[in-house]
């Protein structure tokens, strides 16, 4: 998202611009996701549920995501909510096929298939790559162990690109580096697809006892991150989720707790029923790294290298914000950047 958003803001303000994309279609997660963009209603409650973030960035994506939406809006982004259905967030949900219909006909030409490899010499270039989930090797060293029994939950190319041309070029490494969002799916032998990653996302923790061997772990957040990235330190990347009868009515988003179980027992997952409650096992998805390159405010790494999106590491460290917004913003001021001087 933060590439083709910068592209056509870039463009928007008279540049010429290239955009080079690894995978074969446009668009990276933010086309899989959910479409929220949202940021906290309050500053504060920011810096409280993302303590470890670096609060600069933090307060320009607080500060300018509105004017983002708007933008995106006018580029014909469609709108199918606006709010987030979380009282302590704000912010629209959009179609994420229209959305990248749109900022694919602003960003201009793409070229797919054509992975960046080394930085030009002779003109600014963003790095906007998405994250280092797709690289086994990464995840092993920053984040767990039991990185080979994650489920990548992302675009498959999201590789650690931007930050080993980052790293190559003088940048050096954000906080928040064995962080990651995702979300607890259904276990193996669950077969688990592309499209299946947000209906079969188990999002209930809040109403189970959730425990792996002899550990147990109570979440602490409402959107559960600390509880997949323990899980995707436990033996193969994976634990149960215990829930009492009466807690299976619980309603999560516009479904309840029995049918994000059913989903997971019909995809394949080890489900055990008890007359008092029933037990899934999940394994850890991931679906974006928190750590990457550490930005200033201009989005430099240095002069003529700046970088957005999940590259730009440690906006959401120490807990959850909206990825997709950080990519919106970041890549907005990163293309104003490179124009102003
Ligand atoms: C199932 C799911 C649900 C989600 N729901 C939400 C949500 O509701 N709200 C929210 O805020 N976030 C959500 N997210 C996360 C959100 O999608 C990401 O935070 C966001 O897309 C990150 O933006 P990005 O530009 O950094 O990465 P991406 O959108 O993934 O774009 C990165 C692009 O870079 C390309 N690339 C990789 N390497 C190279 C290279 N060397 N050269 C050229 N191109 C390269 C990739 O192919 C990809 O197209 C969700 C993600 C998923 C998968």
């Amino acid at each position: 998202m933060a590439g083709l958003c910068a592209a056509a803001r870039a463009r928007e303000l008279g540049a010429e611009v290239v955009v080079l994309e690894k995978g074969d279609r446009p668009g990276g997660s933010m086309r899989l996701s959910s479409g929220f963009i949202w940021r906290h209603r309050d500053f504060d409650r920011f810096r409280s549920e993302c303590p470890d973030g670096d609060p600069a960035l933090q307060r320009l994506i607080f500060d300018l995501l509105d004017e983002g939406l708007r933008w995106l809006e006018s580029l014909g982004a469609p709108v199918i909510a606006r709010d987030t259905g979380n009282a302590l967030t704000c912010g629209a949900r959009f179609d994420t096929d229209g959305l990248t219909r749109a900022l694919v006909a602003a960003a201009g030409e793409i070229q797919l298939g054509e992975p960046l490899r080394e930085l030009p010499r002779d003109a600014p270039v963003l790095l906007a790559t998405g994250g280092f989930q797709g690289d086994r090797d990464l995840v092993r060293l920053h984040v767990t162990p039991e990185a080979e029994h994650l489920l990548l939950r992302s675009n498959p190319w999201s590789a650690g690109d931007g930050l080993r041309l980052g790293l190559a070029a003088g940048g050096r490494t954000s906080v928040g580096m064995a962080e990651f969002y995702g979300r607890n799916m259904p276990a193996p032998p669950a077969r688990v697809s592309e499209s299946d990653f947000v209906p079969l996302s188990q999002l209930y923790a809040r109403h189970a006892t959730v425990f792996a061997g002899n550990e147990t772990f109570a979440t602490r957040t409402w959107s559960e991150v600390d509880v997949v990235q323990w899980t995707a330190r436990q033996p193969n990347a994976q634990a149960w989720y215990r829930v009492a009868n009466e807690r299976l009515s619980e309603r999560v988003r516009e479904r309840t707790v029995a049918e994000l179980i059913a989903g997971a027992e019909a995809a394949g997952a080890p489900v055990e029923r008890t007359e008092n409650d029933v037990t899934v096992a999940v394994r850890a998805g991931i679906t974006t790294t928190v750590g990457g390159l550490a930005i200033d405010p201009q989005c430099r790494v240095r002069d003529g290298v700046f970088v957005a999106g999940a590259d730009a590491g440690g906006v959401m460290a120490g807990g959850y914000s909206s990825g997709l917004a950080a990519a919106l913003v970041l890549g907005r001021i990163a293309a104003e950047e490179a124009l102003s001087g």
